[in-house]
């Protein structure tokens, strides 16, 4: 039986040299890079791209991805450990090659795309050459694929896609959209859609608006309103089988999420950290604040809340890496998902109240961090659908109890061990001389 809480001394090594990579040259870049997935600005690739190469030469590029797609072959569990570093800063995916949801399109690719989409777009996606988007939300809401309106017919050997996507995050900056649209609209709603690769400058691919969200500041929202009119794309750049979207979608998914999850234990880890040395550093009536016990509990609250995220995590990558079949993580991967924005907006919350007006000031980043945790909350799905899958799952196989009240109920269950153990209770009792 192996059982432990503690990486091998190479990981461990390898952690250290991440660790200091990200703090001496990732933050910084941080405070001057406007948004790191926009490979035509010029600041960020000059910044950005010796990075990069850095991390190539140490061997830890796209280290999500398999040995065949050029990645290490990382177990699940040690890229936690390694996105756990990267959590804390905007750059640090980009840098690493590990960035949402350019991870997960690569996934769907590498699964389902033809060679000639691999060759045109997975490799130079791998590279960081290029980033993409996913287009799958629509305006009039999310949270139900099954009521997807957008469609996409085939025309001899063209896909024609109209209809409306909402928030295709970094569709600004992409080369390529995975669309999912209805393909059969009388199937089993399930069995309805079917995903799609469009390249970005498709005629009829048209930017309603490019929405920003509070907390992020840059200049041009990067969450788009996209609209699809008539575009044409060749029959081939369906991803998967005619009706599999929600297969497809899967496939990206569960990945996304918890590489997300394992992200958020750095960017908490991070608010927890300042948190306690402006406990120890600032004085009220001659004391430390640390030294007042309302503050010691938001110390405590904040570990217990971290290190629970950070253990379920861990598990779930375990898991993951266990089965190597995000089918048999569904639920686990929910309970990460639906646990995060909790976690976040607490410690993030209590590193404001201990800063004071200073944490609530655009000096620090906890107030983007506090919204950040509602981006969370929808992002890759409502925390609510989550709950909802997780309890459903948690529910299946268990039975009904026939009678009005339960079998585990005290007096029962007194009763079955008197009479099971009536001779013995008898025979003390004789002893004892006890009626
Ligand atoms: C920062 C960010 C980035 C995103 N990036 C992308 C992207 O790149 N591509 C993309 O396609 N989408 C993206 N999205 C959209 C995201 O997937 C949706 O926001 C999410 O699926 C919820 O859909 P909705 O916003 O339409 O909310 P709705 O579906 O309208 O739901 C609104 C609210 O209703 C409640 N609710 C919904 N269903 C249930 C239920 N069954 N039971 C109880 N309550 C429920 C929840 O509180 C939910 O938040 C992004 C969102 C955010 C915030």
């Amino acid at each position: 039986m192996s059982w432990g809480f503690e990486s091998e001394p190479e990981v461990a090594r390898e952690l250290e040299w991440v660790e200091e990579f990200v703090r001496e040259e990732v933050e910084p870049v941080d405070q001057v890079v406007e948004h790191a997935w926009n490979p035509r600005d010029p600041v960020r690739n000059a910044l950005i791209r010796p990075l990069q190469q850095q991390v190539r030469e140490r061997g830890l590029w796209a280290a999500h991805l398999r040995p065949e797609l050029g990645g290490q072959g990382y177990g699940q569990l040690r890229l936690a450990l390694l996105n756990e570093k990267l959590g804390r800063t905007h750059s640090g995916p980009v840098v690493f090659g590990c960035q949402a949801p350019d991870s997960g399109n690569a996934e769907i690719l590498a699964h389902y795309g033809t060679d000639h989409l691999k060759k045109t777009y997975l490799e130079p996606l791998i590279e960081g050459d290029i980033v993409s988007s996913f287009s799958m939300t629509e305006p009039h809401g999310g949270s139900d694929p099954t009521g997807f309106r957008t469609t996409a017919v085939l025309d001899g050997d063209e896909w024609v896609i109209n209809g409306e996507k909402w928030f295709s995050s970094h569709a600004l900056f992409a080369e390529f959209l995975i669309v999912m649209a209805v393909t059969d609209p009388d199937a089993e709603r399930h069995r309805s859609m079917s995903m799609f690769v469009v390249p970005a400058d498709t005629p009829g691919v048209e930017r309603v608006r490019d929405v920003s969200v509070w907390g992020h500041d840059e200049p041009v929202g990067t969450h788009q309103y996209l609209r699809y009119t008539d575009v044409r794309i060749p029959a081939d750049h369906i991803l998967g089988e005619r009706g599999e979207a929600f297969a497809v979608a899967q496939t990206r998914l569960g990945g996304g999420r918890i590489h997300h999850a394992m992200r958020t234990v750095g960017l908490v880890s991070a608010a927890f950290e300042m948190m306690k040395r402006r406990a120890v550093s600032r004085t009220t009536k001659g004391r430390r604040l640390a030294d007042t016990q309302l503050v010691q509990e938001m110390i405590a609250d904040s570990w217990i809340q971290l290190e629970q995220f950070r253990l379920l995590v861990l598990r779930t990558a375990w898991r993951i890496d266990q089965y190597d079949d995000y089918r048999r993580v569904r639920a686990d991967i929910s309970a990460v998902k639906a646990a995060m924005p909790k976690v976040l907006a607490d410690v993030a919350g209590r590193a404001i109240q201990i800063h004071g007006s200073l944490g609530i000031s655009k000096e620090l980043p906890f107030g983007k961090w506090v919204l950040e945790s509602f981006h969370m909350g929808l992002a890759d799905g409502a925390t609510e659908v989550h709950k909802i899958n997780l309890a459903q799952a948690l529910l299946r196989g268990t039975e009904p109890d026939d009678g009005l009240f339960p079998p585990y109920l005290l007096p029962t269950l007194r009763a079955e061990s008197r009479e099971r153990y009536a001779e013995v209770l008898a025979a003390v009792a004789d002893e004892e001389g006890t009626p």
